[in-house]
């Protein structure tokens, strides 16, 4: 299913295969892994999609054009394909993202005082710098932190 789901995302982003279509076999991908979390961006993506389009036609505007929904769909492609290298591929399954030294690895456990008990609690840090601010790679929101620092790093 990985297999399948990566070609779908590859014809898409070399306009193979038009994009309303690549998501529409995203939606069958879906419904076969009963709704893996690894898909569940394009079964958002078709949310918002119908969204906007039944919202602009609410309100008399016809501004979502068709090559702006081709490239909001190949776009979600393209980070998928990005992330499907990043974490399981690469081997970063486990792994955090810090949102300080926008580094990619391990974590190590801190002591750490608090004004409440117990005082002394132990957090989850980085091991490069020792910041608490890390994001699990498991969930969309550390992939998505993770792809935004890489846009900016590029
Ligand atoms: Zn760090």
């Amino acid at each position: 299913m990985e297999e399948k789901a990566k070609k779908i995302a590859e014809e898409v982003i070399r306009r193979k295969t038009r994009p309303i279509d690549g998501l529409e076999e995203m939606q069958n991908i879906l419904r076969q892994t009963k709704y893996s979390e690894r898909y569940i961006q394009f079964l958002n993506l078709e949310e918002d999609l119908n969204f906007l389009k039944y919202s602009s036609i609410a309100i008399g505007a016809d501004f979502l054009e068709s090559n702006t929904i081709d490239e909001l769909i190949t776009k979600e492609f393209e980070c998928f394909l990005a992330f499907e290298k990043i974490v399981y591929e690469e081997g970063f399954e486990g792994k955090v993202f810090c949102a300080h030294c926008q580094n990619v690895g391990q974590t190590n456990t801190r002591k750490k005082l608090k004004f409440q008990l117990p005082p002394i609690q132990k957090v989850e840090v980085c091991s490069t710098c020792r910041s608490e601010k890390i994001h699990d790679l498991s969930t969309k929101q550390g992939q998505k932190k993770l792809a935004k620092s890489l846009k900016y790093s590029r």
